[in-house]
């Protein structure tokens, strides 16, 4: 069923530890298995996405986004003859290298350690798989595909990738340097990602407060479908009008791509993997749906993640991670996991913060500083 440009698990790069194949799973099944028994995917529960994960119980943490992201990306793949298994594996490991607090915590993180090469998400999520969960016996990390690694890896500068490049020649570092693209099932997983935050983040914000239904009808994305709705079904309104709109802009959403995909395959005249990382992006929106989408994204910008609320809560994040590294920093022997004697003490002390979740990074904050930033 897998399409002549799909990611073939019998043809994989293979991974960087040499393993004999398992007996009833594929190479990218196996990724998939291997992270979410990881440590790292256990922790994106109690992860923020947007809202911080104590205020409230139905908000989208990093792991029901990560299972949205997964759960469009195999929806479209398998109309696309891509591999699912394998979007399923990118998908449910993009955001492992997440610190708490969301972004909020990635920037705070990244500050203090500018003087060693500064902190990246998307690198530390590389990272967890490939160094930091300690599971085998004979390997670091979860020693996945190549493939899987590749998807994981979205962006990365040209410093970074220089590094990776000098450990691995050859590796998950070489397109950013040739710039060149990864395979269809990664460039999937990226615009999976975008169109499961542009449409939770509509729920959440209005679930918040922070954002007014009417405030929407500055979104032609959105107010299409939430029209089309209410001429369908007069009488709804609330919350299921809500629903039914985001559902309405997410189906919309899926079979645009699934069209101006085959569309953009098909004229480049790809039929297989490699041909693919050398085309341009070919995962792609139509030009209309494009435009329509980076207007919801501005919308989001700058009435739900710009919101003084969430500006509020934000410096709090970043003043806790800023004191929980001065503190490591000074007395090494707090953190726990022997992380204190790890080489390379500033970067170890970067893992250890990056990992926590909200409230263990809470918890740490008010034991190291005795003071409580939130109720
Ligand atoms: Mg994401």
């Amino acid at each position: 069923m897998l399409a002549r440009y799909a990611s073939d698990p019998d043809r994989s790069r293979g991974r960087r530890h040499p393993e004999p194949p398992a007996p009833t799973r594929t190479a990218y099944q196996r990724d998939r298995d291997r992270i979410v028994h990881s440590t790292a995917f256990r922790r994106l529960v109690y992860k923020t996405q947007v809202f911080l994960n104590h205020e409230g119980d139905l908000f989208r943490t990093r792991l029901t986004h990560s299972l949205e992201v997964a759960q469009l990306g195999r929806s479209i793949a398998r109309s696309l003859g891509l591999n699912e298994d394998l979007v399923e594996a990118i998908a449910l490991a993009h955001d492992l290298g997440h610190t708490p607090f969301g972004h909020a915590g990635q920037d705070a993180l990244d500050d203090c350690m500018r003087p060693w090469g500064g902190f990246e998400h998307n690198l530390q999520s590389l990272r967890v798989v490939d160094a930091l969960e300690e599971r085998y016996p004979a390997f670091d990390g979860l020693n996945l595909s190549f493939e899987t690694r590749e998807g994981i890896l979205k962006h990365c500068s040209r410093a970074n990738a220089q590094r990776l490049e000098a450990n691995e020649p050859g590796g998950v570092g070489r397109r950013f340097l040739d710039r060149t693209q990864p395979g269809l099932e990664a460039q999937l997983c990226n615009l999976a990602d975008e169109i499961a935050y542009n449409a939770h983040d509509i729920d959440d914000g209005v679930r918040s407060g922070l954002l007014a239904v009417e405030q929407l009808d500055e979104v032609p994305l959105f107010a299409r479908f939430r029209d089309e709705a209410v001429r369908e079904h007069a009488s709804v309104q609330g919350r299921r009008l809500l629903y039914e709109a985001i559902r309405r802009m997410l189906s919309a959403q899926v079979y645009d791509v699934i069209d101006a995909t085959r569309a953009a395959i098909a004229a480049a005249g790809i039929d297989d993997v490699d041909a693919a990382r050398r085309a341009g992006p070919l995962v792609r929106f139509s030009a209309s749906m494009q435009a329509e989408s980076a207007a919801l994204k501005r919308f989001l910008f700058a009435n739900l993640y710009r919101h003084p609320q969430v500006v509020e809560t934000t410096g709090h994040a970043k003043q806790v991670v800023r004191e929980l590294f001065m503190a490591y920093a000074e007395a090494p022997g707090e953190m726990g996991g022997g992380f204190d004697r790890r080489p390379e003490r500033p970067r170890a002390i970067a893992d250890y913060i990056a990992g926590m979740t909200d409230r263990f990074a809470a918890r740490e904050h008010e034991r190291l500083t005795g003071r409580r930033l939130w109720p």
